[in-house]
């Protein structure tokens, strides 16, 4: 049988450094489980730029599309932000995504025992926290038309357009609904259907969806200003939560406060389904290419390994291997393990990257 293939591009500034921890997972499972992946390394952003003179060749561009999964470090840094908009290191994974046409985010939210105090909230509202929230990637009011600032006699408007059709509705739900029943069977859609027709329509496709397809999943609406104020106050009450790309845009953001540290994010973009029957997929942490710490061995790898984690999971069809390295990286941090984002006021010496890789391989 082929191996599963990985195409791993690490990018600019902190990405290097923390997919040099996840190639050594990766290394880890070819010597200890019999887990041999294809990896394949090539550049993309300022990296690419620097060697080809754009962010993403049309051949790693190709090369994305035949592999099993993406795995993206970071891309950009000050070095390119003079650049011409149309060959910023962003316009790579800009490309990636749509060409690969990723419409679905994952973004979970998962709290750590050992950092529950480090949240902003208080540790009851936070400990034990997993929640999963998919947003619509590729369609709403980002892309909508009309779109443009335009003169209306002495005035000028600035006008987007929320549109939504029933297939890019039902796509994204399609993808939380079959994830809520590898989790805990419940998903909340989000939408102003109070005041938004796209809303109204986004509520109607959702629930017959559910109703035809998915009677096992206890499905629940939500306006979105109720689902903030709802995510801040009890967000252990939801498991999936499903919503457009504006507001997901919002609600991910929050969601990912109520664990501490950028650091420690990970997310999945999800396609249609390829011959495998798994999605096009492409993994990567949360957080930017952070300039101000790159190159200097403090960087968290923690990101970029529970992106693999995702990858084990939705790409490689490897749940129990998903749910052994996340196991790892909560007893490393409940030994003590810190980066030095995650130290708080409690002082100690921090671990650098690579040092954090070694805590993980340990456990
Ligand atoms: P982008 O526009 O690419 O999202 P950004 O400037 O919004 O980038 P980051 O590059 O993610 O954001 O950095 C934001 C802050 O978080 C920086 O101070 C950075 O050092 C810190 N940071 C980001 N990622 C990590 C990490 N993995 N480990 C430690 N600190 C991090
Ligand atoms: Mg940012």
């Amino acid at each position: 049988m082929k191996n599963p293939s990985l195409l791993i591009l690490a990018g600019d500034g902190i990405g290097p450094e923390v997919m040099a921890e996840v190639r050594r997972i990766i290394d880890w499972y070819g010597a200890n489980r019999a887990m041999a992946f294809d990896v394949f390394e090539d550049l993309v952003g300022g990296a690419a730029y620097d060697a080809h003179g754009t962010p993403l060749t049309d051949d790693t561009m190709a090369k994305a599309q035949s592999v099993d999964a993406v795995l993206l470090g970071a891309v950009g840094g000050p070095k390119y932000d003079d650049l011409d908009f149309s060959i910023k290191p962003e316009r790579g994974l800009l490309r990636l995504r749509k060409e690969m046409d990723l419409f679905s985010n994952l973004r979970p939210a998962q709290c750590f025992d050992a950092l529950a105090d480090f949240s902003s909230l208080k540790r009851d509202i936070v400990a034990g926290l997993d929640i999963m929230i998919v947003r619509e990637l590729t369609s709403g009011v980002y892309f909508g038309e009309p779109r443009g600032i335009f003169q209306e006699g002495n005035e000028r408007v600035g006008i987007n357009t929320q549109r939504y059709t029933t297939s890019e509705i039902i796509r994204v739900a399609r993808s939380a609904f079959e994830l809520a029943r590898r989790r805990d069977s419940r998903v909340c859609s989000m939408e102003k259907a109070n005041v938004m027709e796209s809303g109204v329509l986004w509520r109607e496709e959702v629930q017959k969806l559910r109703d035809a397809e998915y009677p096992d999943i206890e499905l629940t609406h939500m306006y979105a200003d109720a689902g903030a104020m709802q995510l801040c106050r009890w967000p252990k009450q939801f498991d999936v939560i499903v919503t457009d790309n504006l507001f997901g845009d919002i609600l991910s953001d929050t969601a990912a406060m109520l664990t501490g540290s950028l650091g420690m994010l990970p997310s999945a973009s999800l396609g249609a389904p390829m011959a495998s029957g798994m999605p096009k997929a492409l993994y990567e942490p949360v957080h930017g290419s952070a300039p101000d710490i790159a190159g200097q061995g403090k960087a968290n790898p923690i990101a970029c390994i529970l992106s693999f984690a995702m990858a084990l999971r939705y790409s490689f069809d490897q749940g129990e291997e998903a749910d052994r390295l996340e196991q790892a990286v909560e007893r490393a941090l409940g030994n003590g393990a810190r980066t030095p984002d995650l130290m708080g006021e409690e002082g100690g010496t921090p671990l650098t990257t690579s040092g954090m890789g070694d805590a993980i391989l340990a456990e």
